[in-house]
């Protein structure tokens, strides 16, 4: 019989020396794992090429389309090892009886980590007194540099990354509220987080961050009309998924001085268009979407990855299946 082949997409997996050691469970029972050296965001076509023959795959960012799982008829499990499918389309792989399951829960630490990083650097403008000091400026230009404490943090949503942000920030002895169109009560009580509409969600924060899934409803959450009911002084922040901003309103709006800084850690497109202005602005912090990459995360969520092909190449129901209709009799 011929081997099972499971493709390793994700890039993370690089980060570690012993790339094999994830994937010996796999190896110990006869599959075939095939690490890529994963060039940044592959074609269609470049994918289809891949993974023409693969069983499983562990997914990174590639573009699972209508087009790639129409022509991939061996493919039975795409496993994210992360939590975002967007790059998956979901409706195509459930007709294609392609199980697609995500690392829910697994690199929530790292994106609350990354977000808290992005914050303490535009509050305290560490990256741009770094710049100033290694060219001789002592205390050249003093900025005025802004208090966590007694601020009001606004969460979109309220799910693994958000909850863990909330808990975190009440350490910094911030006051925190949350929009969500589920409202976990309980753990909120827990948390001490109030739930309020989006509006006074806009109209309150002195952060307001994003950790929703980019879904057609999240896609623009952050745009010109909200962020004209933000305080002046306020941040916005996204390591969620790039079009949950427009970035060209939040652009606007920081040149404008509508709002005082941005954190962004995620682009409409990716690699993104470097031309755009957002690169050239100085109230901005940017990083290369690189909120899950915490060791941990890259461990974990590998890992969970795996768990789920073993899981499905062993006839059970991996832990975390999107597509839970393909179960159903
Ligand atoms: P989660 O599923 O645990 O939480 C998402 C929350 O968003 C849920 O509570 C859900 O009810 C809420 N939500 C969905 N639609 C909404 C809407 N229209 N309005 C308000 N709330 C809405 O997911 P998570 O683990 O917290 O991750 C959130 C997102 O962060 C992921 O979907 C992914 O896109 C992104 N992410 C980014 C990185 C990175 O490297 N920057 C890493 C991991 C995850």
């Amino acid at each position: 019989m011929p081997k099972e082949i499971i493709w390793v997409g994700t890039p993370f997996v690089l980060n570690f020396k012993d790339q094999r050691q994830f994937f010996r469970s796999l190896e110990s029972q006869g599959y075939e794992v095939l690490i890529d050296d994963c060039p940044a965001y592959l074609s269609e076509d470049e994918l289809i090429k891949k993974i023409e023959s693969a069983t499983a795959v562990i997914a990174g960012a590639e573009p699972y389309t209508d087009k790639v799982m129409g022509k991939t008829p061996d493919l039975k499990i795409i496993a994210r090892a992360g939590v975002g499918v967007n790059n998956i389309d979901i409706p195509s792989a459930t007709k294609n009886n392609i199980v697609i399951t995500n690392a829910e829960g697994q690199n929530s630490s790292s994106v609350s980590e990354h977000f808290f990083g992005l914050l303490i650097n535009c509050t305290r403008r560490i990256h741009w007194m770094n710049e100033k000091i290694r060219k001789g400026a002592w205390r050249e230009i003093q900025p005025a540099l802004v208090p966590l404490k007694e601020q009001i943090l606004g969460i979109i949503g309220f799910g693994n990354i958000g909850k863990l942000v909330a808990k975190r920030a009440k350490a910094f002895e911030m006051k925190v509220i949350a929009y969500d169109i589920v409202q976990d009560q309980q753990t909120a009580n827990q948390i001490g987080v109030n739930f309020v509409s989006l509006d006074e969600l806009a109209k309150q924060s002195d952060f307001l961050t994003c950790h929703v899934p980019l879904t057609p409803d999240t896609k623009h959450i952050v745009d010109k009309e909200l962020l004209e009911k933000m305080k002046p002084e306020a941040f916005v922040f996204n390591t969620s998924r790039g079009p949950v901003f427009n970035l060209d309103d939040v652009t606007e709006a920081l040149k404008s001085k509508t709002i005082q800084g941005a954190g962004i850690d995620v682009y409409p497109e990716e690699p993104p268009d470097y031309s755009h202005e957002i690169f050239t602005m100085e109230n901005a912090v940017l990083t290369p979407h690189m909120g899950g990459r915490g060791v941990d995360a890259v461990r974990d969520t590998i890992n969970h990855a795996v768990n789920c092909v073993d899981d499905f190449l062993k006839g059970k129901k991996p832990s975390t299946v999107i597509n839970h209709e393909i179960y159903a009799d």
